[in-house]
């Protein structure tokens, strides 16, 4: 019955590559999966910081989550999930506030009472919003100046687009906003009021590898350490050609890398497409973790409002996930979102630790120099695509011109913001969508 069933190829070995490959096995083809890293993951992968194993990039899983929980289930990890109520801390005025719920929301002083009424119906309103297409027209900046007014967007909103967009929040549409307020709206009504977070005992490690035996199990053949070169469409058949010379013939082939590196790796592919690859605005993030003997803080996450710091929020981990997972140390991260081409890239790990813990020491003046543990520093510079204005409109095509091949990256993420879930709502659709059309 599978005798005519097409092979497939999967390039990119992250969740997104992952996923596509977990369905195209689920439909009977046969499939190779291919990762350029010596691990499969991508963004999601661990790494070890001392003698500690877990995320190289901080992630939480919120109850809203229902196809991160699905795979979880499916995987045979739901009974390893821990769910917490979080805090969140606002960093402003050189003072660190706690801002976990509507009472505290209301002591904040930043802001007037004016301000606040405004903040929270700008909130309340864009979760409200269901057409997002007319909000990619226009500026995130220009809408959020006209529903909270300048002094909450100076003093609230813009810390923390720059957090995220760094100086591109000039580029960037309302949909941007939108699609995060929409998952924090998301998480927080889903069922309890209160922010729940959730991960898996042992990370987002555990989830790999229970993923990869699913997979595995599934009959995926997962090459790693797999660069894809160059692909060839022929007649019969497409060749693909990997780092350290290896060749693989292939019916269809899938391709979740980011688009950065799509038009290097299709010559055939036309101009018009390369140029819609090419014009995916990619931002990238430094993240540092620190390891610690104490906490520095009780909140997950603390947005900064100040100006000046050298990293654009600070995510501490132990605040959701118990210290036994850490060998009784603490675990925090430094994110700086930025653009592929920042010089911070060329910047050596030390000087950027050295100027990260600084600002650590100044800001929580109960931490010093001897609490530091171990110090890591991780890089990626495709991240996610910048909203700009009618991004959803200048998409390259998943199904490429160049026949048999597809292109399914986080790029095709249009109406939500960048996380495992989207991610594998994203496989499974396109998926769906190319078998339907194939
Ligand atoms: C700092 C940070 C924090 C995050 N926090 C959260 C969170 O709290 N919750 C959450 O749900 N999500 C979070 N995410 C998002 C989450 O990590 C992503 O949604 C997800 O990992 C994206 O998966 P992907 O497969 O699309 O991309 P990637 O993980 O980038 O996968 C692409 C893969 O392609 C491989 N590749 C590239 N070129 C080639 C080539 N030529 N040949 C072969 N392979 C190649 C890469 O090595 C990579 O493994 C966070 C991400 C970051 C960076």
């Amino acid at each position: 019955m599978q005798s005519n069933k097409k092979n497939w190829g999967v390039v990119g070995g992250g969740v997104l590559g992952m996923k596509v490959a977990m369905q195209l096995a689920k439909e009977g083809y046969k499939v190779t999966l291919y990762e350029s890293a010596p691990v499969i993951g991508g963004l999601a992968s661990a790494w070890q910081i001392d003698e500690v194993v877990w995320d190289k990039f901080y992630h939480v899983i919120l109850l809203s989550d229902s196809y991160t929980r699905d795979l979880i289930k499916e995987i045979g990890l739901e009974d390893k999930a821990r769910w917490v109520e979080t805090k969140t801390g606002f960093y402003t005025g050189g003072k660190l506030y706690s801002m976990s719920n509507s009472f505290e929301f209301l002591k904040f002083p930043p802001l007037s009472i004016i301000d606040k009424l405004r903040l929270g119906f700008t909130i309340f309103y864009a979760s409200k919003i269901r057409d997002w297409k007319k909000l990619e027209k226009v500026y995130v900046a220009d809408w959020l100046k006209k529903l909270s007014g300048k002094n909450t967007f100076k003093k609230m909103w813009l810390p923390l687009l720059r957090s995220k967009l760094g100086e591109h929040y000039t580029d960037t549409s309302a949909a941007f906003i939108w699609a995060t307020i929409q998952r924090m709206y998301a998480a927080r009504n889903s069922g309890l009021k209160k922010e729940m977070f959730g991960y898996i005992d042992g990370g987002y490690a555990t989830i790999l590898q229970a993923f990869e035996k699913r997979l595995i199990d599934l009959g995926v053949e997962i090459k790693t350490g797999a660069r894809l070169q160059k692909l060839k469409s022929g007649q019969n058949s497409i060749d693909s050609s990997f780092d350290g010379g290896f060749q693989a013939s292939h019916d269809r082939v899938i391709l979740t890398i980011p688009s950065a590196f799509v038009p290097g790796s299709v010559d055939q592919m036309p101009e018009t497409e390369q140029l819609k690859h090419k014009g995916i605005r990619y931002l990238g993030v430094v993240c540092t973790s620190v390891l610690m003997d104490k906490p520095i803080s009780p909140y997950y996450v603390t947005n900064i409002t100040d100006e000046g710091a050298p990293f654009t929020g600070v995510i501490e981990m132990t605040a959701l996930v118990d210290k036994d997972q850490l060998g009784g140390r603490h675990l925090i991260y430094l994110p700086k979102y930025v653009a592929p081409n920042d010089p911070i890239f060329d910047e050596a790990d030390e000087v950027i630790e050295k100027r990260f813990l600084d600002a650590i020491f100044q800001m929580y003046p109960h931490i010093s120099k001897e609490h530091i543990v171990a110090v890591k520093t991780a890089r990626a510079k495709n991240v996610f695509a910048l909203s700009t204005i009618g991004y959803s409109e200048h998409l390259p095509p998943k199904k490429s011109a160049v026949p048999g091949v597809y292109v399914v990256n986080s790029a095709h993420i249009t109406n939500g913001t960048l996380n495992v879930n989207e991610s594998l709502k994203l496989a499974g659709d396109a998926v769906n969508e190319i078998l339907n059309t194939n």
